[in-house]
């Protein structure tokens, strides 16, 4: 497997070892460095905030208490990451939870309903058992209804599951008549967990991708916590191992601009506080959303980066509340099925670093924030107390024998503090009819190759895509260094070419 070839065929002897610029210090720059270095080039990542991480950053507050960008999960469908995670000797480090998906019941506050996945059945047949099982969320005939429209992506596989990204996961239900309460039961929450929107705004690829994901390994679904915040527990291993395979991971360094030589190739970066950069090679883990704002204008004429046009970050909204006493709980992730919530955990039970007997400290993700995530409210527009206050009014309904006036004291669980971070634009936004745009991570620039969670790989915008993306911009330039032949750059859509008008590639 790939992660192997950067110490045997893609490893470089004196002559072709390259220094390699990476702009940004996500997990995919990250990803990408660690595989450079191991394969005997010289990583430089330069990241522009103070803190490791981007979209799986986090930071303490004045008590000390850590703030993140985002609650993440780890599946076990996560080949990458779990290579990764082997491969620091990190893997304690990631907290497994019983094999299930929990749900709070819509029409039962308070109570919770899940798919179990029963040990020693393979998949499929797990997860067919456990909808089968599970009798308080949708009935017989529902369960019945549903499976046909998804045989397909078992039997047909990948190429059935790309050809319905025109469709969003409502227009996919209706063509296949399946029944509307198993948008309401199931893929509401599905979607937002997955991509922060509603189905009727999501593709239904992503949730036929990730349910193909999912469903060919048996403990596919299986979640889990890491046992405490991303830079310390995850990203600080990966900079010890890319700085004692001789790169280097630098913060504070924001790249202000590519600056060009004639052919179109990167000849320097130059950064905001005046340093200039130079290196053999240059690769962009920055976000989609910043790398279209940063593409110096004879690139942005390029089909290849013309169709980034067609991709764009979604708004999402972490959020951390701090109760005075520990509330009715599960270890686990739980899907809210709130309008205006999506996942959430009580990280006082769940993370080991978070732990705490007397005090629960809810991470909730607030989704959909946006009408193009379709959500009614701008609610990454709205302020922070605002945010706090919807959300403790939908905490009230949610569980009324515990929050707010309802529970049996009369004031219940009382908030001590709160914390909220907004990310105006996270993953791309798997609206239908976006996969076709993810650009392959080799550009026509030769020097120049693209990282990214968003960039073409088999999995979504998430953790695991961005270690992935990371690691096939490395094996880009491994393989150019050694002048092995590279997999080539992915066919760009006609829509692009003819938009833009004749190529003008180098
Ligand atoms: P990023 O993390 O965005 O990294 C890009 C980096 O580039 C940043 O550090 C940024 O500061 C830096 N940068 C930008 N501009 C410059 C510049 N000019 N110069 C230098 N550096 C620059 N995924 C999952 O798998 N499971 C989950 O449960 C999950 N939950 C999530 C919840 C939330 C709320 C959010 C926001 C995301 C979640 N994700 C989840 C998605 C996951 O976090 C991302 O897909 C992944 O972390 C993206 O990594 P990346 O390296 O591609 O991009």
């Amino acid at each position: 497997e790939l992660s192997k070839r950067f110490a045997t065929d893609l490893k470089a002897n004196g002559t072709e070892k390259k220094r390699v610029a990476i702009v940004g210090g996500g997990l995919s720059g990250l990803a990408c460095a660690k595989y450079l270095a191991e394969a005997g080039h010289e990583p430089i990542v330069l990241e522009a905030r103070d803190v490791l991480g981007g979209k799986v950053s986090a930071w303490q507050d004045k008590d000390g208490d850590w703030i993140e960008t985002g609650l993440h999960i780890f599946f076990g469908a996560y080949p990458n990451m779990m290579n990764l995670f082997n491969e620091l000797k990190i893997e304690d480090r990631l907290q497994w939870k019983v094999h299930k998906m929990i749900f709070a019941m819509q029409e039962l506050p308070g109570e919770f309903t899940s798919f179990d996945f029963i040990k020693g059945i393979p998949a499929p047949f797990n997860f067919g058992l456990a909808i089968l099982m599970n009798q308080k969320m949708l009935s017989l005939p529902e369960k019945l209804q549903t499976a046909p429209p998804l045989l397909p992506m078992l039997i047909e596989g990948q190429d059935f599951i790309d050809k319905q990204d025109e469709l969003s996961v409502q227009d996919f239900m209706r063509k296949y008549g399946m029944p509307e309460r198993i948008n309401e039961e199931v893929f509401i929450s599905m979607a937002k967990a997955l991509d922060f929107i509603d189905p009727d705004k999501l593709s239904m690829t992503v949730v036929l991708t990730a349910m193909n994901r999912f469903l060919n390994e048996t403990d596919g679904l299986q979640m889990a916590f890491l046992d405490g915040n991303q830079p310390d527990r995850l990203c600080a291993p990966m900079v010890d191992s890319i700085e004692k395979n001789g790169g280097s991971v630098k913060t504070k360094q924001r790249l202000k601009e590519f600056v060009l030589n004639e052919d179109g190739s990167v000849k320097h970066l130059a950064m905001a506080n005046g340093d200039i950069i130079e290196a053999d090679e240059y690769i962009s883990a920055m976000p989609v959303d910043v790398i279209k704002r940063m593409m110096p204008k004879p690139w942005a004429e390029m089909p290849h980066f013309a169709q980034l046009k067609e991709l764009e970050g979604i708004p999402v909204i972490n959020i951390h509340l701090w109760f005075d006493r520990k509330l009715k709980n599960v270890d686990h992730l739980c899907f809210s099925r709130s309008p205006l919530l999506s996942v959430y955990a009580d990280m006082s039970t769940t993370c080991k670093e978070y732990y705490d007997e007397e005090k629960s400290m809810l991470e909730l993700v607030f989704a959909p924030c946006s009408p193009i995530a379709g959500g009614k409210t701008n609610w990454i527009a709205k302020s922070n107390q605002e945010i706090v206050d919807a959300t403790m009014l939908e905490l009230e309904r949610l569980f009324p024998l515990e929050i707010g006036p309802k529970s049996p004291d009369g004031v219940g669980a009382k908030l001590l503090k709160h914390a909220v971070v907004k990310t105006p634009r996270s993953v791309y936004a798997a609206i239908p009819g976006r996969n076709k745009f993810r650009p392959s991570q080799e550009t026509p620039i030769k020097n120049f190759t693209l990282a990214g969670d968003y960039t073409s790989q088999k999995f979504l915008g998430s953790m695991e895509g961005a270690v992935l993306g990371g690691k096939l911009a490395a094996e880009v330039v491994a393989s150019r260094a050694k002048g092995m032949k590279t997999q080539g750059l992915k066919a760009v859509q006609k829509s692009i070419i003819d938009s833009i008008g004749p190529a003008k590639e180098p």
